[in-house]
């Protein structure tokens, strides 16, 4: 089993105290990440089973969901983010290592204050790259 170079168990783990897991190859790229990005990477959730992604309002659908392979995803927490150049440079080293979903907090888009930065390696049923925002007000 691989063990992660740069995050800690409870980084990885669901806050339910289940067994969900993240993905062995996608572990690796989170690490290849911190690598490329050169600076200290915080996570504010990996791993989660389907029970507890439900009870905080994700979809059933959710990567961060080990449903028997691990899962697919890691929520980057803000403190990860000194400069606002370091949430381009993290985008830009997570394609590299070949993260393809990007979910971003209003504010990295300049339309609120929401600053969650979610990176996930599931591509759409086209094969295409993944994005988009949270907290956008659609008033
Ligand atoms: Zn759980």
């Amino acid at each position: 089993m691989y063990e992660s170079e740069f995050f800690t168990v409870k980084e990885q783990s669901c806050p339910c105290g289940c067994n969900a897991k993240v993905n062995q190859d996608t572990l690796k790229k989170f690490d290849n990440l911190r690598k490329e990005f050169g600076k200290p990477i915080y996570m504010e959730q990996m791993a989660t089973c389907k029970e507890h992604s439900l009870s905080i309002g994700r979809k059933e659908t959710s990567t961060h969901i080990d449903n028997g392979s691990g899962s697919h995803a890691g929520d980057v927490k803000h403190k990860t983010f000194k400069l606002k150049e370091d949430y381009f440079n993290l985008i830009r080293c997570a394609v590299k290592v070949g993260f393809t979903g990007f979910g971003q907090g209003a504010f990295w888009v300049g339309a609120g204050s929401d600053k969650r930065f979610h990176i996930d390696d599931k591509r759409s049923s086209t094969g295409d790259f993944r994005s988009w925002a949270y907290g956008i007000s659609k008033e």
